[in-house]
C-alpha cells in the first residue's frame, strides 16, 4: 500500500491535450490524494481512468467556490486535496488562487506539482521575444470593453498572451490589430493535441485570414511588444544638446542627452565640444 500523503493543499497540473504529458508526480499525487477538488468530475474521470486511480471528487468550480470553500479548507487540516482543473495549470484562467490564500491564511501547506499550460506552451512555439511576457487571458467579449483593454495594453512593453476560442478569433484579431498596429504575431492552435497548428504573421495578416473561417479547437493568441522606439535624429540630438549646454558643462550635457537618446555618451561629449566652440 502506497504511503499517505501528508495534509494539505495539492495543486496538480494536467495535460492540455495530449494525456501522456501527465507527469509520474503528478499522477502520485492524484492516485494518492484522500479527495480531488475538480472542476469537471466527467473530465477528471477521464484523467483518473487513463491511469488507473479511483479518487473521491468533489466539484470545485465557479459557482459554487465561495460555498464550498471552507468546507476544503476544514478537510485540508487533516486530509489531502489535490486541485486539479479541466485542463493545464489549476489557477491559470481557473478556479483556485482563493482556495490557495485562504489555505495560507490557515497555516496549510500548498505544494505546487508544475506542468502543461497553455500560455508557456504558445509563447515557446511562436518565435517572439520570451524575456519579457504578459499574460492577459481572456479579453472582454464586448466590442468596447475589448478595445478598451487592448488600449491599455499597446503601452506594454511586452510579448502578449491572450486565450481565445475559434468562434471569437476573428473579432479579437481584428480588434489587436486596430489598436496595436500591424505587429507580428501567432496563432498556436490544439497544441499538444492531433491538429496541432501554429500560425505567425503580421495581426493584419492572421485578422484577414480568421475572419471569414473561424477556426476548430481552443486557441492561444501571442503579440509581439511594441518596436523599439525610433532612433533620435541628428538634429534632435544637437537640438537636445545645445539646450543642455545652456544649463550644463559638455561632459554632463553629453550624460544628459546619452541617457534620453541611447547615444554614446563619448560621441555626445565630441559633439558637445565641437558644439560650445562653433555653435
Ligand atoms: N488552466 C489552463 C492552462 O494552464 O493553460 C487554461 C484554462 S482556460 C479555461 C482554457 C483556454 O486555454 C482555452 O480557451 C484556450 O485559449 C487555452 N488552451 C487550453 N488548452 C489549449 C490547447 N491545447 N491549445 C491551445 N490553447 C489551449
Amino acid at each position: 500500500m502506497s504511503e499517505r500523503l501528508e495534509p494539505g493543499l495539492y495543486i496538480v497540473a494536467t495535460p492540455i491535450g495530449n494525456l501522456a504529458d501527465l507527469s509520474r508526480r503528478a499522477a502520485d499525487i492524484l492516485t494518492r490524494a484522500d479527495v480531488l477538488a475538480v472542476e469537471d468530475s466527467r473530465v477528471t474521470a477521464k484523467l483518473l481512468h487513463h491511469i488507473g486511480a479511483r479518487r473521491p471528487m468533489l466539484p470545485y468550480h465557479d459557482h459554487n467556490a465561495d460555498r464550498v470553500r471552507p468546507d476544503l479548507i476544514a478537510r485540508m487540516c487533516t486530509e489531502s486535496v489535490a486541485l486539479v482543473s479541466d485542463a493545464g495549470t489549476p489557477l491559470i484562467s481557473d478556479p483556485g488562487y482563493k482556495l490557495v490564500r485562504e489555505a495560507r491564511t490557515a497555516g496549510i501547506a500548498v505544494t505546487t506539482i508544475p506542468g502543461p499550460c497553455a500560455a508557456i506552451a504558445a509563447i515557446t512555439l511562436a518565435g517572439l521575444p520570451t524575456d519579457r511576457f504578459l499574460f492577459a487571458g481572456f479579453l472582454p467579449s464586448k466590442a468596447k470593453a475589448r478595445a478598451d483593454e487592448i488600449a491599455e495594453l499597446a503601452k506594454v512593453r511586452a510579448t502578449l498572451i491572450f486565450y481565445e476560442s475559434g468562434p471569437r478569433l476573428g473579432a479579437a484579431l481584428a480588434a489587436l490589430h486596430n489598436g496595436l498596429g500591424e505587429r507580428e504575431a501567432a496563432v498556436a492552435r490544439e497544441i499538444s493535441k492531433t491538429f496541432e497548428e501554429t500560425v505567425t504573421g503580421t495581426l493584419g495578416e492572421l485578422s484577414t485570414r480568421y475572419a471569414e473561417t473561424p477556426p476548430k479547437g481552443e486557441i492561444v493568441i501571442v503579440v509581439a511588444p511594441p518596436g523599439a522606439p525610433e532612433a533620435a535624429s541628428e538634429d534632435d540630438v544637437d537640438a537636445a544638446l545645445r539646450d543642455a549646454l545652456t544649463r550644463l558643462p559638455p561632459a554632463k550635457a553629453a550624460g544628459e542627452v546619452a541617457k534620453a537618446t541611447g547615444a554614446d555618451r563619448r560621441d555626445l561629449y565630441a559633439r558637445a565640444m565641437a558644439l560650445k566652440k562653433a555653435p
